[in-house]
């Protein structure tokens, strides 16, 4: 999470003033536009992520929080070596 120095708007609404920088885009964003996310590591150490609504929702720049098809992927990931077993089975 990066905090804005300098004083800039928003680039999402375009009213308020900026607070953070995306960390998906760079875009700066206001407290009501930005998207808090937090990435637990396995030591315990947590980073506090800053997103856009774009950039939050989007699996490539947020794989925590981001929604789109990791479990479609898998899914196809699976049955396509399920079919080459059955294939190769004699
Ligand atoms: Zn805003
Ligand atoms: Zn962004």
């Amino acid at each position: 999470m990066r905090i804005v120095k300098t004083k800039i708007k928003c680039s999402v609404c375009g009213k308020n003033d900026a607070v953070v920088y995306c960390d998906g885009c760079d875009a700066p964003l206001c407290g009501n536009c930005r998207k808090f996310d937090l990435w637990g590591y396995g030591c315990g150490h947590v980073d506090t992520k800053a997103f856009c609504l774009s950039c939050a929702e989007d699996i490539e720049v947020n794989p925590w929080g981001g929604k789109r098809p990791a479990a479609e992927t898998a899914e196809r990931t699976v049955q396509e070596s399920m079919r080459v077993q059955i294939k190769e089975a004699p």
